[in-house]
């Protein structure tokens, strides 16, 4: 069986390395947090002293960072740089979101060090990562796509292959730029009909069953009270940050200003989490938004 060296045990690493466990795998964890390694050590993972530690003997890589400054410091210009301890044969799988021009540099860089290093950042949330359940979006070659499937398949249900090196970072700013866009008008319409007397309960199972049915609607309500187990249920902890969904949007706005493609609502989107951010809000699950219309 393969060895799997995780690394980035947060909101979505840690279920993500417990799944792989789960399957079989052998797999030696590392974070910065203590409080993380605890966690991986109850989920079964082998506990490493450092990220090389995780990485220098495993067949197969997986990083789960909150940003592309972490991957490129963890691969290329921190302390140990990954690409100097891993195997030769190694596969990288890099799942954090970041932006696809960092992606397919590093990969090019992969490239010339006969490394393997592909882009397959997920959707799905927490709730996925939980489940086992995530969508992979893939960035590589088909050779790569089809090494990477097996360990893929034992953490989500939808593996694509979006194209070549940092496609699948193209086609994951495209969806959470329409998240934040989705939680955004969930917020708004929520809060409209709570203001004029409406039960957010009542009115949210009118919109699932109606034409403004969405993700949000469907499993991530942002009104607390009207779902369990979601961040609206814990005070909006946990989850998917405020600050991840600020970055996420911003990445679509680099990629909307280098191909012109006009984003109206994405940068709107972007000033909404902007501004809830702004008021300390940034820690928070992104759900959280509707606070700010309250
Ligand atoms: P998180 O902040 O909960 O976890 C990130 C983890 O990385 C933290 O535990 C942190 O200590 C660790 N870390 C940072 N630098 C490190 C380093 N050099 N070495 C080892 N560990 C390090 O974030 P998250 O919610 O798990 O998200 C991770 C990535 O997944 C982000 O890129 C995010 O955009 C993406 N994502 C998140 C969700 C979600 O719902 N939370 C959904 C899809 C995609």
């Amino acid at each position: 069986m393969q060895t799997i060296g995780f690394i980035g045990l947060g909101n979505m690493g840690a279920p993500m390395a417990a799944n792989l466990v789960r399957a079989g795998y052998v797999v030696k964890a590392f974070d910065l947090s203590a409080d993380a390694l605890v966690q991986a050590k109850e989920a079964q993972c082998v506990v490493a002293m450092s990220a090389s530690d995780a990485a220098q003997d495993a067949d197969v890589i997986i990083s789960m960072l909150p940003a592309g400054k972490h991957v490129h410091n963890l691969y290329l210009s921190g302390a140990e740089p990954l690409f100097d301890v891993v195997k030769k044969e190694a596969l990288i799988i890099d799942c954090s979101t970041i932006e696809a021009d960092m992606a397919r540099s590093i990969a090019e860089l992969a490239i010339e060090r006969d490394i393997d290093f592909i882009d397959a950042p997920v959707s799905g949330g927490v709730g996925g990562a939980q489940a086992g359940s995530l969508s992979f979006i893939v960035g590589g070659s088909a050779e790569q796509f089809e090494k990477a499937k097996p360990v893929l398949e034992s953490m989500g249900k939808t593996i694509f292959h979006a194209g070549d090196h940092g496609a699948g970072q193209v086609a994951k700013a495209c969806n959470n730029m329409l998240l934040g866009i989705l939680m955004a008008g969930t917020c708004e319409a929520l809060s409209m009909g709570v203001k004029n007397g409406l039960d957010p309960s009542v009115l949210s199972d009118i919109m699932k069953q109606s034409s403004g049915n969405n993700w949000a609607l469907q499993v991530y309500n942002p009104v607390p009270g009207v779902m369990k187990n979601v961040p609206a249920a814990n005070d909006y902890q946990g989850g998917f940050q405020v600050d991840l969904m600020f970055k996420d949007l911003g990445l679509a706005m680099e990629l909307s200003q280098k191909s012109a493609s006009a984003t109206p609502m994405g940068s709107a989107a972007r000033g909404l989490f902007n501004l809830h951010k702004s008021q300390g809000s940034g820690a928070l699950d992104f759900s959280s938004l509707i606070r700010l219309y309250s």
